[in-house]
């Protein structure tokens, strides 16, 4: 396949935009190469700008989980936007898809809507700082939780537990109250915990990991974490902006049976528009101003195009029961075929996978946490990669990214997938 007018328009756009794009992974430095533009999208298939069509594994990193272009989220946006779209006064769409999304997950009671999951999740740490009226917060190596200053930390010397900025801008004093822990090593967070005693606000995790790759926690990990929280009157923060309404209808509260205190949101909870949300009980909301004293705004916040798109997508994952089940199943026959060619081909590789979040590392010893899935092999996947792209198929262009399985792929479009898999491997 061709990409030379998507070559074109990219040299066009690094002269105006900083690398050519709005947000850098988008920019292929992880694979080499220049990004494909879309020209549009419908289902399963992504439709760029030289006229080819690709199978997207990507699906706008997670919001498209019934496919582009799904027809009830386009026809509530063009409806609601003939009637204005943007207000800054109430409306009552909002209630409706606060009330909807209140329903559907566990253990919360309020939520609040803005624009994105950085906002969400930089919000969620404001709230439990001025809930719990403590400073620091834990985090995880490898997990992602926007771009917020508080997140953008590495692991410093020694001890993995104190954290230094890991861009410039970040200053150390922001640094300092982020505390860094291993992904699955309940021990560790156990001697964070111990060396910052009433000190911890917050644990903020991605329940499922899914910006290292895909990483499940070990069985009993966030049980622990709930346990350590509770005995240290610390709140856990679930990251759900990946796994919120795609792991299941009440996300990984509802998967693994775990109770967070607030929990975060993005991605499909917008449908494809910019959406972000974080809720919790009434007691730990009702902290947020105008009632409380912990202030969060936004003047597009419960936009009312943005509010129509989410509720219509809400509404269906809502009324199909069998979604969570169908979107396993698919992912499942997709990663028994992978498993298979890559087999047969005698490639090393390790595959995690929970529900419709699956990733492919070219490495044997499992992916737990971050070390590991740093030990995979670039190489072969920036091979890989290239070799799906020009099969016409579309994954992550990381090889730290999960693939997103949209309920619009055919088992005929997997089936057309590992066949490529097949022809890709012998170029391994
Ligand atoms: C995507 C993501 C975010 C950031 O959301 P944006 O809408 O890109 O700001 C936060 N946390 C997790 C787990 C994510 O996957």
């Amino acid at each position: 396949m061709l990409y030379q007018r998507s070559s074109q328009l990219f040299a066009e756009a690094e002269k105006v935009i900083p690398g050519g794009v709005n947000s850098p992974v988008r920019a292929f430095k992880g694979v080499g190469g220049t990004p494909i533009f879309v020209k549009s999208a419908k289902g399963a298939y992504l439709f760029d700008e030289d006229g080819n069509r690709l199978i997207d594994y990507i699906n706008s990193w997670g919001p498209m989980i019934l496919g582009h272009a799904f027809q009830p989220v386009v026809d509530a946006v063009i409806e609601k936007a003939k009637k204005g779209t943007s207000f800054g006064i109430p409306t009552e769409l909002e209630t409706q898809i606060a009330s909807l999304a209140i329903s559907m997950v566990p253990n919360i009671d309020k939520i609040r809507f803005v624009n994105s999951g950085t906002e969400a999740c930089m919000s969620s740490i404001r709230l439990a700082r001025g809930f719990t009226k403590r400073d620091k917060i834990i985090k995880f190596a490898g997990c992602y939780h926007g771009h917020s200053d508080s997140f953008l930390i590495q692991a410093g010397s020694g001890l993995s537990t104190f954290g230094v900025p890991n861009s410039p801008g970040v200053t150390e004093g922001t640094a300092k109250d982020t505390l860094l822990a291993n992904y699955n090593d309940i021990e560790n967070v156990k001697a964070v915990f111990e060396a910052n005693k009433n000190e911890i606000a917050a644990i903020i995790i991605e329940p499922v990991a899914g910006n290292m790759g895909c990483v499940p926690p070990n069985h009993h990990f966030l049980n622990d974490l709930r346990e350590l929280c509770d005995e240290n009157d610390t709140l856990l923060i679930f990251d759900e902006v990946m796994t919120g309404f795609r792991l299941a209808k009440g996300g990984v509260q509802e998967l693994y049976n775990v109770k967070a205190d607030i929990v975060c949101f993005g991605k499909v909870i917008g449908g494809g528009l910019p959406v972000g949300a974080f809720a919790a009980r009434s007691e730990i909301m009702n902290y947020l101003a105008p009632i409380g004293p912990v202030y969060q705004a936004g003047t597009l916040s419960g936009n009312p195009l943005a509010m129509a798109a989410g509720l219509a997508m809400l509404e269906a994952l809502n009324k199909d029961v069998t979604i969570f089940k169908r979107l396993d199943e698919k992912t499942a026959y997709l990663e028994i075929g992978i498993r298979k060619v890559l087999n047969e081909n005698n490639i090393v590789f390790t595959i995690n996978r929970v529900g419709s979040m699956i990733s492919v590392h070219f490495d044997k010893k499992p992916v737990v946490d971050f070390q590991t899935a740093k030990n995979g092999d670039n190489e072969t996947f920036k091979k890989f990669f290239h070799g799906l792209l020009q099969e016409g198929i579309y994954i992550a262009p990381s090889a730290y990214e999960t693939w997103f399985i949209s309920d619009a792929l055919t088992y005929e479009d997997l089936d057309f997938t590992i066949n490529a898999i097949q022809r890709v491997a012998k170029l391994l």
